[in-house]
């Protein structure tokens, strides 16, 4: 497997103590050895000035290379046109290739286990479609309750397609009464409890509400266990937090590139299929760029896949979607996943930091996000209940850009890859600006 690069530039100190100041803040970004990948990047601004944007895990922002790398493949088209897919830079028929070796290194994965492909919940489908084979005995799904609305829809359609209904197929694991999170000893019981009728558990690497690192290698052992098969969403992990799917052998994977990736709205999205599974004559919907490319030309009756993930594949890739990719993932390479995670670790400390130091912010906000850094990525997910709403519109007007998650939660998600500790220190400030605005000038608290 292709191993992380290692940097040594980076030593980051968790035994320090915060300070909420600006000139705390400018000091942590002066010390930052990440700090000049922010300038790859565009900022959009709010009224006239830079926003705070703290909505990477929604849609991560534009690289400044993307254009470049999406002009180059305009222009191949228009100089060779059919010729592009055999000549050029990187030919377009074996483009998708270059994505192994990037993608490996984020998931954890060989090169022949992944593949950059159509969306995200087009290839939860299809791989469900292999992966999830329900017999009369062994028919249930087991996922997260409260899982993302596309991933409840596709596994509701699926059990559908065979004949279950959602109510006797999906089996949903809930935080405990009061809780906001799941505990992994609730997972892997609950998996154990219908571990005779379970045929596969599908889960998020990361609850995209609560923003909870679920423990996938301690899920995928209890689902293997009881004898399931196992796969993972890791829309909200790639690119977040560290993840190991060959090692934790998933059976498969699946996930988009648009949000910590910085890849495009829209985006092309991406595949993990274990090793094991590289040679199994698995069900699935086929395409004929999943068949073996030693003659796929040959134009031959009769579906014979690619060894590994690849032969999963439909169509053609959509090259003007993997230009952005190829120039995100460049970043991520040359940054190094493993500085990344630790300057995430510090900057979501900060802003953990920032929300419990003063009382006014204590007072009214409540952090559902795991504490333990270990079992969070970059999200926060804050909890404000009665005024959630007009504080957000207060804070988006004044520069911040989180995101609104119905019924009472504000997502702030500072990205290491171009988010200042000055940009958590300043949304603390607007945060407890709009707090005031909402509750009026007689809120006595200290900021
Ligand atoms: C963002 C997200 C999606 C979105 O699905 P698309 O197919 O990319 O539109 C699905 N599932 C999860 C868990 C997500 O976080």
């Amino acid at each position: 497997m292709a191993s992380l690069p290692t940097h040594d530039f980076c030593t980051y100190n968790f035994s320090m103590t915060y300070e909420n100041s600006l000139s705390f803040a400018r000091q942590l970004d002066a010390e930052d050895p990440l700090r000049e990948f922010r300038s790859r990047f565009f900022i959009p601004e709010v009224e006239g000035k830079e926003a705070i944007y703290l909505c990477g895990n929604s849609l991560g922002l534009q690289p400044k290379s993307a254009r470049d790398a999406v002009e180059r493949e305009l222009e191949h088209w228009q100089k060779l046109a059919v010729e592009g897919h055999f000549e050029g830079r990187q030919p377009w028929l074996t483009y998708h290739k270059q994505f192994k070796e990037p993608i490996g290194q984020l998931v954890g994965a060989l090169p022949h286990e992944t593949v950059v492909m159509n969306n995200l919940t087009a290839n939860l489908h299809l791989l469900m479609t292999s992966f999830y084979q329900p017999t009369p005995d062994r028919y249930k799904v087991l996922m997260e309750g409260g899982a993302f609305p596309s991933d409840q829809y596709a596994v509701e359609s699926q059990a559908a397609l065979h004949g279950f209904s959602p109510e006797e197929a999906i089996v949903e694991v809930h935080p405990r009464p009061g809780e906001y999170t799941l505990r992994t000893e609730d997972i892997t019981r609950t998996i154990e409890e219908h571990a005779g009728s379970l045929a596969l558990v599908l889960f998020g690497g990361i609850n995209y509400y609560t923003g909870q690192v679920f423990d996938m290698e301690a899920i995928a052992k209890a689902a293997h266990r009881a004898g399931a098969r196992v796969g993972f969403d890791l829309a909200h992990a790639i690119g977040n937090v560290p993840v190991h799917l060959h090692d934790w052998e998933a059976d498969f994977a699946v996930w988009c590139s648009y949000k910590y990736l910085n890849s495009g709205p829209g985006g092309v999205a991406g595949a993990f299929v274990h090793e094991k599974h590289a040679d199994s004559r698995l069900p699935r919907l086929a395409g004929w760029w999943g068949y073996d490319e030693e003659s796929r030309f040959q134009m031959q009756k009769g579906f014979r896949p690619m060894y590994g993930a690849d032969g999963w594949q439909l169509s053609n890739g959509p090259i003007l979607l993997m230009a952005p990719h190829q120039a995100a993932l460049a970043i991520f390479q040359e940054a190094g996943m493993e500085n990344l995670r630790a300057k995430s670790k510090k900057l979501t400390g900060y802003l953990e930091f920032i929300l419990t130091s003063g009382s006014l912010l204590k007072e009214y906000i409540q952090i559902i996000t795991p504490a333990q850094p270990e079992w969070r990525g970059c999200q926060l997910s804050l909890l404000l209940p009665r005024i959630g709403k007009k504080v957000f519109e207060q804070i988006s007007k004044a520069g911040v850009t989180g995101d609104w998650r119905e019924p009472d939660v504000i997502r702030l998600s500072p990205i290491p890859l171009y988010n200042s500790f000055e940009d958590v220190f300043r949304c603390g400030q607007i945060l407890s600006q709009g707090i005031r605005a909402v509750e009026g000038e007689g809120t006595s608290h200290e900021i």
